[in-house]
């Protein structure tokens, strides 16, 4: 039974409390750990720690920065195996999406931002003959960075890394649902030499961990990506004392799918794009529109698909889809189906709860769904699912189409199948969307601006975005 600590001020320790929380296994449902119950007090450490290392971490060179993030990603690559293990055991992912996906991109932050702050540059402004403006820019103080379960150490590393380029320190709180991954970063940061406060890692509640972090007078800036109700509690706490906020959230994603696509490759990617992760991506489309002329066709072969998806234990290697993340999850989305029932919706495949054998017995398995006969506008087209399930609705025109895409307090990703080149620009430019994918979902260059729209976002992340967002600048005007 492992039993986690907190990393603050460059030590492994205990929470205040000497209180823990139980660490599931979803994949077998049963505890298998135990996480720090930590409370204020330790985020008063934690804040503490960075707030004094800051003076150090923000006049460290670039070149030595940078130095200390590619260590931590060699690392990283060095314990794939292990970390993608343990996010998989952690958060009931398939192994190889772990492998493939999660790990990779954990390193491939770290490195991003710490080569991207070596071709770093600023701005002049020549106003006129004798006056001149330069960009002085300078880390702001300690980040807080919050993080949700569902790609843990991806999305932790994806604010953590820009945050500590930049040449901030932080004070991060993982998802208590999936902390493991970011414990053994925290080792991964003692074996590369991080200096102790540069980032401190809180476990716990969000109520109490995540709290404290939005609340405190030290922390002037916060990365959060979550749900949308907590997105909206952290910006509430966080106004009045004008702190900086980049909020990512929730999302219920369109797939346009016109009858002039290329029909396999909507088909197959369509397939990916529901069920990759359980469903379990801010990314993944939710709501798939099918031009009328190839509906029935679409939709056939697409069951037929889904049929063949298996759902099993996540270290098998030829599981398509693990367990979703937790009981509660797995009875909320549960619940969605069941509601999409009483709306009229007819499921087409799954629907249930699947039961594996053995030691799995209890695990968290939910059958990937499709349900067709839905009005865009009825409960389930409108709410986050969040899970393995998606409708299917044809379309006559595209106006219509764009009309129910953007018909969701949501706006985040989006995709379009069309081999018509204008037709492809008109509809991404109509979307109320953060991200639009042509013919393809999920291919991600980290130089892009990511984030939403609406209910799904304030801010960007990405690139210089997240560097800038990181960052406070000064115009300094000088009349010669
Ligand atoms: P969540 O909002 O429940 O939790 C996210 C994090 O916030 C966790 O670490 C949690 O402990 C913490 N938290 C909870 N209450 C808090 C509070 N009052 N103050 C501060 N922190 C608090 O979200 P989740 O269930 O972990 O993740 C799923 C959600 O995340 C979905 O809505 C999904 O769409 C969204 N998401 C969005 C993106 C994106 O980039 N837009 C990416 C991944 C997930």
């Amino acid at each position: 039974m492992k039993r986690i600590s907190n990393y603050i001020d460059g030590q492994l320790v205990a929470p205040n409390s000497g209180k823990y929380l139980d660490n599931i296994d979803p994949s077998r449902g049963e505890k298998y750990g135990e996480i720090p119950d930590s409370d204020a007090s330790d985020v008063q450490a934690a804040t503490l720690a960075a707030k004094t290392a800051f003076p150090m971490w923000s006049k460290t060179s670039r070149e030595e920065r940078s130095r200390l993030l590619l260590k931590i990603a060699d690392l990283i690559d060095a314990n794939h195996e292990m970390l993608a293990q343990a996010e998989s055991k952690d958060n009931g992912k398939p192994i190889k999406l772990a492998r493939k996906v999660d790990i990779p991109r954990a390193s491939a932050n770290f490195r991003f931002f710490a080569t991207a702050i070596l071709h770093e540059s600023s701005e002049f402004h020549r106003t006129d003959i004798s006056t001149i403006n330069y960009t002085d820019k300078s880390a702001i103080g300690v980040a807080g960075c919050i993080s949700p379960w569902n790609l843990p150490l991806y999305l932790f590393t994806w604010k953590i890394a820009p945050a500590l380029a930049a040449g901030n320190t932080v004070v991060a709180k993982p998802s208590e649902i999936t902390p493991m991954t970011a414990f053994l970063l925290s080792e991964l940061c003692i074996e590369a030499g991080l200096p102790k406060g540069v980032l401190n890692i809180v476990h716990g509640l969000g109520q109490k961990v995540g709290q404290a972090i939005s609340e405190h007078p030290d922390i002037p800036v916060i990365s959060f990506t979550g749900g949308t109700a907590t997105g909206k509690q952290i910006a509430a706490t966080a106004a009045p004392m004008f702190k900086k906020l980049s909020l990512e959230l929730g999302g219920k994603n369109p797939n346009i799918i016109f009858a002039d696509c290329d029909f396999e490759e909507a088909l197959n990617t369509t397939v990916q794009s529901s069920f990759a992760n359980q469903g379990q991506i801010c990314l993944c489309g939710s709501r798939i529109f099918v031009e009328r002329p190839i509906y029935e066709r679409f939709r056939d072969a697409f069951v037929q698909k889904v049929k063949q998806l298996k759902v099993g234990v996540p270290s098998d290697e030829e599981t398509n889809l693990g367990a979703v993340v937790s009981e509660g999850h797995m009875k909320k989305v549960l619940t969605y189906i069941d509601l999409a029932k009483q709306e009229g919706g007819k499921v087409l495949t799954g629907g249930n709860q699947v039961r594996l054998q053995g030691d799995y017995a209890q695990g968290y398995y939910l059958a990937p769904t499709v349900i067709e006969g839905l009005d865009f506008n009825c409960r389930t087209n409108q709410e986050e699912i969040f899970g393995p399930v998606v409708t299917m609705m044809p379309f006559d025109a595209e106006e219509e189409v764009i009309m129910m895409a953007n018909s969701t307090q949501y706006g985040l990703a989006a995709t379009v199948w069309t081999q018509e080149l204008n037709k492809a620009h008109r509809v991404a430019s109509a979307l109320k969307s953060g991200i639009v994918w042509v013919n393809c979902w999920l291919l991600r260059d980290l130089r892009t601006p990511f984030g939403g729209v609406k209910n799904s976002g304030v801010g960007r992340e990405g690139g210089w975005d997240a560097l800038n967002f990181f960052t406070e600048k000064k115009n300094v005007c000088i009349k010669l």
